[in-house]
């Protein structure tokens, strides 16, 4: 995330955990500030080495507590059939990221609710043992601590409840949204809508704070312009997908698909179709029939000195499933065979013969028309 390096901690559950570099910067400032002058004002007269250590376990505390917040989205997502690539903790917190967007407004609810309520339970585990340590007559130096964590998360739970999308709460209000009008486009826009408005009324927050001479608030405008911006980019992406899913791909795909005939040696290959042309992957044909693909990393596997007496059909890949569609089938229904490790192109055929190639730059090509089109209104 930011393009700054980011470390793998673990796999709780099968679920890869990564720190990003920028977490660092909020870890030691949350430490630092517990140290210098949260703890010395709740519990005084300790020494620097004391506050130290307190400082730093409640803060791996705190964000363990954070790392549980993601893990509870993550595993109800995961429940519900979708698969979690990773959970994230960065500047802002956690992210827990999917590899798809949930199917149907209960399991996206639930999926949100999840985090939050995790956050609302430690609260109260916190707060309750803080509650026996009072009583047992612990020291203050337990019960500060506890008392801290009691009410950070449930801060983070409520914060995370604010009904704007991309947080937690305005994915519940998506889900509803969702579910009452069965229209995932609509929704998504009266989420994010609010969670623009929610943004910007974090920076005015902020903004009164700061002239109030209350300098901590600034951290809440980078927040909410954060949000704001997450919240405008959600929109875009949901009216691409739904854009995708209306449009046949015979609209997008290039046609007459350029073919490369079976007997083709890969030094004419190289020079007519992958130089010359504006494709790096091309259905290879025998006798009227597409036998295969050819594409640059398989004429690469082959030593250069070799390609004037190899044939494109020799080294083609010979497996066409899920390489092969009808013209009417949706851009969305094919996005996944174009990604990468995929076939790499979907081969368009009607009654038989081929009609066109999609590949991936015809998808990038046709988003990046609508990104121009139509901007977020
Ligand atoms: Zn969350």
């Amino acid at each position: 995330m930011f393009g700054l390096p980011s470390v793998r901690l673990g796999r709780p559950f099968g679920i890869p955990l990564e720190i990003d570099a920028s977490w660092l910067f909020v870890f030691f400032l949350v430490a630092a500030t517990l140290t210098t002058s949260y703890f010395p004002a709740a519990v005084p007269d300790e020494g620097p080495l004391v506050y130290t250590v307190l400082g730093l376990l409640t803060s791996i505390v705190f964000f363990g507590s954070l790392v549980l917040h993601e893990l509870a989205h993550s595993l109800v997502a995961r429940a519900g059939g979708l698969s979690v690539s990773r959970v994230t903790l960065f500047v802002f917190g956690g992210v827990s990221q999917l590899d798809d967007e949930p199917s149907s407004p209960g399991r996206e609810f639930l999926m949100a609710l999840a985090g939050p309520a995790t956050s609302l339970v430690l609260a109260g585990l916190f707060w309750g043992a803080s509650v026996f340590a009072a009583a047992a007559g612990g020291s203050g130096l337990l019960l500060v601590p506890l008392e801290y964590l009691a009410v950070i998360n449930g801060s983070l739970a409520i914060f995370n409840l604010l009904p704007g999308f991309p947080l937690d709460g305005g994915r519940i209000l998506r889900s509803i949204l969702w579910a009452l009008t069965g229209d995932q486009l609509k929704a998504t826009k009266w989420a994010s809508r609010s969670g623009q408005a929610i943004g910007t009324m974090l920076i005015a927050v902020a903004v009164f704070g700061v002239l109030g001479g209350n300098f901590d608030l600034v951290w809440l405008a980078v927040m909410g312009w954060f949000i704001s911006s997450l919240a405008a980019g959600a929109y875009r992406q949901q009216m691409t997908r739904s854009r995708l899913a209306d449009v046949p791909i015979s609209t997008i795909m290039s046609t007459p698909a350029v073919l490369a005939p079976a007997d083709l040696s890969l030094e004419e290959m190289g020079h007519t179709y992958f130089l010359a042309g504006r494709h790096t992957r091309y259905p290879v044909v025998q006798d009227g029939h597409v036998i295969g693909l050819i594409d640059v990393e398989r004429a690469n596997d082959v030593p250069r000195e070799q390609w004037p007496m190899t044939t494109v059909a020799e080294v083609a890949s010979r497996n066409l499933e899920g390489a092969v569609a009808t013209p009417t089938v949706s851009v969305e229904s094919v996005l996944s065979r174009l990604e990468p490790g995929g076939p790499g192109a979907v081969l368009v055929v009607e009654d038989g013969r081929l009609a066109g190639i999609v590949t991936r730059s015809d998808v990038i090509r046709f988003i990046m028309d609508i990104a121009r089109e139509r901007p977020l209104s």
